[in-house]
């Protein structure tokens, strides 16, 4: 009986790639990242770099937190105050 199942197998050895790459191209400065090879049929491959980014939002008059992308313009009703990056 195998020790290693077929997908643990296959995403380490693209583990392995990137991060030889990674070291060879780019002096290791990459971040970790996850694989994900399955955006739509048909697509040769996608580039997401802002995906996992997420900036906090903090209302000045309530201290309510919101959590979401970069850029986002959010407005708390119960101050009527623009809520701002605290990143
Ligand atoms: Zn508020």
């Amino acid at each position: 009986m195998p020790t290693k199942k077929p997908t643990s197998e296959q995403f380490e050895a693209y583990q392995g790639l990137y991060d030889y790459f990674n070291g060879t191209l780019f002096n290791n400065e990459l971040p970790a990242i996850i694989l994900n090879f399955s955006r739509h049929s048909g697509a040769c491959g996608f580039f997401a770099p802002n995906r996992w980014t997420k900036v906090k939002y903090t209302c000045p008059g309530c201290s309510l937190n919101v959590w979401g992308k970069p850029g986002l313009r959010i407005k708390c009703v119960d101050c009527d105050k623009d809520l701002e990056d605290g990143e």
